[in-house]
């Protein structure tokens, strides 16, 4: 993947080399033989920090320099890098013969190979050398990929596989059932990322049909992506943000369709029997109604409790992964204005993939969003978070986070009736 945020980053990132060189200088014994890259691998096996890097917050196991889920070469000690799904952890790596890679430190075990796709600077997740699929975790679940002969459609490529594996970290990371087409027709999830054809006319319409999702890939350019959404009115419009709503809909169809959950889902969400078609014909002539935000995350939301469980579902994944990113970083915010701040107050020190009661995650979320819609209206640039979230919408995320909790605790879908198979 492109290291285009390594040089963006540098700074920081020799801030923090300092600073670790400094805290070396203070804690080494002065009888100590310790080097710098010991004394780090040592704190981080004795350290609460340790627990906490191996999270979002990616560490080089060889030097430990700080990295972003993207980067596929340390910029500090210039080794290789590798995603090993199994672990969920970006990894230093050693060359070993044809192609083949070993985790720096674990010349012994298991040999790795890059996913075909790091060829063309799009993937930098590791396979077992010894499986005969090309592809990585992430990436054989595309069915179809731009024509990479156009060097514009290329960056789109790119911009589009880098929000795509941060949603499959996500989906691992929550525990749910993903499988990739090519192993189950019926269940199975597939991508095609596809260009609209300006001879004929065609658009390709972004969306999701019985776990094929379809991306145009104009939204992976900025100002194309820009347009749609002043034309759209809508507040927020990412590559990210289509991929977490259109997965949305997969996963209603794994997770609570025939299943237990379905009545509930109809109790919070409304019947999602209601004809679907005449819903977005109603929602695209006529608008949101005018009290939308009374009780929905997103004026798209009100078209259907199938659009309504999708958006919501976004804003599931959106929350999860960055108070994930969050608790990484051992954020807390504490405002020093005077007054009651106690409701402005967030130490985030959970691991939202792990928390049973969603509620903890939420009373975190809404002060941490309050920081960072700040600290971006302070660089002059839009809301990381502009939305506010109802009460019902409250309601609908407690129970999303249900769903994928009982099933990450039972490994199975609790079917109310036989499954259609
Ligand atoms: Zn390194
Ligand atoms: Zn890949
Ligand atoms: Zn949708």
């Amino acid at each position: 993947m492109n290291e285009n945020n390594a040089s963006t980053g540098s700074l920081l990132l020799a801030y923090i080399q300092f600073l670790t060189l400094r805290k070396y200088k203070e804690t080494k014994p002065a009888n100590a033989k310790k080097t710098v890259i010991e004394w780090y691998k040592h704190c981080n096996e004795t350290s609460h920090f340790h627990k906490r890097s191996q999270m979002r917050l990616f560490t080089c196991n060889h030097c430990g320099q700080l990295l972003y889920f993207e980067n596929s070469y340390c910029v500090n000690c210039h080794l290789s890098l590798g995603f090993v799904a199994e672990r969920l952890d970006l990894m230093a790596l050693e060359q070993g013969d044809n192609n083949t890679y070993t985790i720096w430190g674990e010349k012994h075990t298991t040999a790795y190979r890059y996913c075909k796709n790091h060829e063309y600077n799009v993937c930098n997740w590791l396979i077992s050398a010894s499986d005969d699929n090309p592809f990585c975790k992430a990436c054989s679940f595309n069915r179809t990929i731009p024509d990479i002969n156009k060097m514009e459609y290329r960056q789109r490529w790119s911009t589009i596989e880098n929000a795509k594996h941060r949603l499959i970290y996500s989906l691992l990371r929550l525990r749910l059932p993903l499988v990739s087409k090519v192993k189950d027709v019926e269940k199975g999830l597939s991508f095609d990322f596809m260009a609209d054809e300006k001879e004929s006319e065609k658009r390709i319409l972004t969306g999701h049909d019985n776990g094929l999702i379809t991306l145009n890939i104009a939204e992976a350019d900025d100002v194309e992506r820009e347009m749609t959404r002043k034309a759209m009115d809508e507040v927020y419009r990412t590559v990210l943000g289509h991929f977490r709503h259109e997965v949305g809909h997969y996963y209603w169809d794994r997770l609570i369709d025939n299943s237990v959950h379905l009545e509930e889902f109809r109790q919070l969400f409304g019947d999602e029997q209601k004809d679907y078609s005449e819903a977005l014909r109603l929602h695209y002539s006529n608008g949101a109604p005018a009290n939308w935000n009374d009780k929905f995350i997103s004026a798209y939301a009100t078209t259907h409790p199938w659009e309504d469980w999708a958006e919501t579902w976004a804003h599931y994944l959106h929350i999860i992964d960055t108070v994930e990113t969050a608790y990484s970083f051992g954020l807390r915010v504490r405002p020093t204005v005077g007054g009651n701040t106690a409701l402005l107050r967030a130490d985030i020190t959970i691991d939202p993939y792990d928390v049973e009661d969603f509620n903890e995650v939420l009373n975190r979320w809404f002060p941490l969003t309050f920081a960072l819609n700040s600290l971006n209206r302070s660089m002059g640039l839009p809301d990381v978070y502009p939305f506010v979230i109802p009460a019902n919408a409250i309601e609908k995320l407690l129970f999303i986070h249900r769903v994928c909790y009982a099933y990450h605790r039972n490994g199975q879908i609790a079917f109310a009736q036989p499954a259609l198979q």
